[in-house]
């Protein structure tokens, strides 16, 4: 069997008919793909951790930091490094390989670089890859990222171009296209993604597919995210969009992006097993385990375990495996170290699940 090719030239009527194709044949077609690239049953674990909360400059309506609404959420001042090294080794602990560090900010300032290159040297000492999402970058700054260690940038298209500014009106798409692309020259690898549910149309959601797949390179990484409302918000009584259509979303970015992470993101806490099942049936093969992994007693993260071991699903190992050896040896330790941390795949307790 060929491989499915990797295209950069979608048009949006093929991103069109892949999102109407039968609900059966879109899953199984998605479900090839994704074997052809991944072994289906694996995800890749990522924790996430605040570095700096609320009082946002931007007005993106879904946000419950941006400063422009009240949502009652308390405002934190940049972590200190200490606090987030201790949180990373934490998570490392619990079995993720990849931790993010997020910035209610429109771009760092000049006084924030210091501390976030620093955090980014003292996290990947810990053996962690590393992704950051700071807002907007220029040239320079991700340049500095990029030599300090940082592997991963977040930063999300969020919808169609032509839905953007019903969303946002403090940054426009194109600043976020160039940020993308100080990123990617700078050397790091590209996390990007959107919003489902905001009120957009499909083909708002096609457009936003077209996109992604049609960047010189796709982002290794594909957070698919489903509108979480949040009370004070703009988008907080918008209607709520049918899950099929998410999970169709998921399915056409696996299709069209097909050796990217599709990551099941916000909103996943909203949705129920078989939800999550048919997502990853669809191609998502990434998640987040929420700041609730740090803590100790962590229901959240015991609550996904189970979910996993139901599924026979095991975390991805460490590191991306590139030859069929590297895939075994990288199998192996990942293996050795789930079993250390009672994240192994175990037959007897998903019949007792
Ligand atoms: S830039 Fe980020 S933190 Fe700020 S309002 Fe938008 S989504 Fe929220």
């Amino acid at each position: 069997m060929t491989a499915t090719p990797i295209r950069h030239d979608w048009t949006l009527s093929e991103i069109h008919e892949l999102l109407e194709l039968p609900f059966n044949d879109l899953v199984f077609r998605a479900q090839s793909v994704h074997r052809e690239h991944f072994d289906p049953n694996e995800v890749q674990v990522s924790t996430l951790l605040s570095i700096k909360t609320g009082a946002c400059p931007e007005d993106c309506k879904y946000c419950p930091q941006s400063g422009h609404y009240n949502t009652g959420l308390e405002k934190e001042k940049l972590l200190e490094i200490e606090k987030v090294v201790a949180e990373a080794r934490a998570a490392r602990e619990k079995g993720a390989s990849r931790f993010c560090m997020g910035a209610a900010w429109r771009s760092p300032t000049k006084k924030d670089m210091p501390y976030v290159l620093d955090m980014v040297r003292q996290v990947k000492s810990l053996g962690l890859e590393t992704c950051m999402t700071l807002g907007m970058l220029n040239e320079d700054q991700a340049g500095e990222l990029a030599e300090a260690g940082l592997d991963y940038y977040n930063h999300n298209l969020d919808t169609s171009e032509k839905f953007y500014n019903h969303i946002i009106t403090t940054r426009t798409y194109q600043d976020r296209l160039d940020t993308l692309e100080n990123v990617r020259k700078a050397g790091m690898k590209v996390c990007c993604g959107g919003i489902m549910g905001m009120g957009e149309d499909e083909d708002d959601r096609a457009g936003l597919l077209m996109q992604l797949a049609n960047l010189p390179h796709h982002p290794e990484s594909v957070p698919i995210n489903m509108l979480v409302k949040v009370a004070g918000t703009p988008l907080d009584d918008v209607e709520d969009l049918d899950p099929f259509e998410f999970v169709r979303t998921i399915a056409v970015a696996r299709i069209v992006m097909p050796a990217s992470h599709v990551r099941l993101s916000a909103g996943r806490e909203q949705m129920n097993d078989q939800m999550q099942a048919l997502c990853f049936l669809a191609g998502a093969n990434s998640i987040f385990y929420g700041e609730k992994l740090l803590t100790t007693s962590n229901p959240e993260a015991d609550h996904d375990r189970q979910l996993f071991n139901r599924l026979g699903i095991r975390p991805e190992q460490r590191g991306e495996a590139h030859t069929d050896e590297e895939r075994e040896a990288g199998l192996i330790e990942a293996m050795e170290h789930e079993r250390n941390h009672h994240l192994f795949y175990n037959a007897d307790e998903r019949k007792s699940a």
